[in-house]
């Protein structure tokens, strides 16, 4: 037989859903895969009950039903400060990641390069691959994960097209302060580069923290294109539904893209999701107090167990440090003994840290938690931690 795509040929499993499979056959607490096992709201699902009752189960328009498009307009205006006027300007899709998707479909040709902040979220490395755009790293620093913006502009080369910005940011928890986005912008407008912005955990902020859109700066919209989602915010990432905002012949691109790809998202379940912009305001601060006391559960007990723990400054990853365990204890040579180790000792799934860097050995002494549990599982969690490691 013929081989199958030259394309396919590095695809592997990625280490976040690998550790799933393996708490699910062994019966561990995964601290993994960014899950987030809490209940998904009330309301969005009584209106996925209700709109597949009603029989909406026919496509919607690509780019989703208008008045999903709307409320999302208006979130995004008020929110994310975005000065988006049109529903136009708004791309419903399967997941952040279809936005994703399309967004470097319409945005980059074969052997475009596109900057990667490392640690980074595989995923967008991995989509990058697939079409043939080639990842280009800057690494920040643990503890603060400062962006070194000479090292950015040495990365830039007459091939570069896009920046990819991730805040709050997956595994890291950085969050891009304004200051930030505008050398950045000064950066993308000086060699007329575009920016992919996923903020899919915009509501997961912490001491205090604000979100900050990098579209909503002046002068950076028309290059910018703002993924966000619903799986995060309110606990459903198995539905898959995300949504881009964009300049409307950029989201028009986009739409047709994912009409190409997957025709539209889900018609039902985006009549249930529109029932998220009718709830209490209260539910954001509720949210992030409790995942305040989640955060700190875990980075407390972490540093107990001899972690170095960059506390996050918001999403709901710890990408921990155990550089000093390597010296001290056995088990933890490298990132995959020690993910092993966790399993082994105290039936705790994570993340190894060479997941979210270009170079293993970078992330050779880092493991990433996800705190997004129910929090007598996350208590439980911890007690296994110290009871092993303590
Ligand atoms: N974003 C989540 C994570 O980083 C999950 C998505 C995925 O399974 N790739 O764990």
């Amino acid at each position: 037989m013929k081989p199958l795509a030259a394309r396919t040929e590095n695809l592997e499993q990625s280490f976040i859903r690998a550790v799933s499979k393996m708490i699910e056959a062994t019966g561990g607490i995964n601290l993994g895969q960014g899950i987030c096992d809490l209940p998904t709201p009330e309301p969005i699902r009584r209106g996925a009950r209700e709109a597949i009752e009603a029989g909406a189960s026919t496509y919607s328009h690509f780019a989703g039903i208008e008045p999903l498009r709307a409320a999302i307009l208006e979130k995004v205006r008020s929110y994310n400060r975005l000065p988006a006027t049109s529903v136009d300007e708004v791309v419903v899709s399967v997941g952040s990641t279809g936005a994703y998707m399309t967004a470097i479909l319409a945005l980059l040709n074969p052997g475009d390069e596109v900057i990667l902040i490392e640690p980074f979220y595989g995923y967008h490395r991995g989509l990058l691959r697939l079409i043939d755009a080639v990842p280009v790293y800057v690494t920040m620093h643990a503890p603060d994960w400062t962006l070194d913006f000479d090292a950015l502009e040495r990365a830039i080369t007459p091939r570069t097209k896009a920046v990819v910005v991730n805040t709050p940011a997956n595994p890291s928890g950085k969050v891009w302060t304004q200051q930030e986005l505008e050398r950045l912008l000064a950066v993308l407008r000086q060699y007329d580069l575009f920016a992919i912005t996923d903020e899919i955990y915009e509501y997961m902020l912490y001491d205090g923290r604000e979100h900050v859109s990098l579209a909503a700066l002046p002068g950076a919209y028309e290059r910018t294109i703002t993924l966000s989602g619903f799986s995060k915010t309110y606990n459903m990432t198995g539905w898959r539904l995300g949504y881009a905002v964009a300049p409307a012949p950029l989201a028009a691109r986009m739409g047709l893209l994912g009409d190409l790809l997957y025709i539209c998202a889900p018609t039902p379940l985006q009549h249930g999701v529109a029932e998220a912009f009718s709830m209490r305001a209260t539910y954001f601060a509720e949210m992030q107090a409790a995942y305040e006391t989640r955060r700190r559960l875990l980075c407390e007990t972490l540093e107990a167990i001899g972690f170095d723990v960059p506390w996050p400054q918001g999403a709901y990853y710890v990408l921990a440090g155990f550089a000093p365990l390597a010296r001290t204890r056995p088990g933890f040579a490298d990132d995959l003994q020690a993910y092993e180790t966790l399993i082994r000792e105290a039936g705790i799934g994570t993340v190894p840290g060479r997941a979210f860097f270009a170079n293993p050995e970078d992330g050779r002494y880092y493991l990433r938690f996800c705190f997004a549990k129910e929090l007598p599982v996350l208590e439980e969690a911890c007690r296994r931690l110290r009871d092993a490691f303590g």
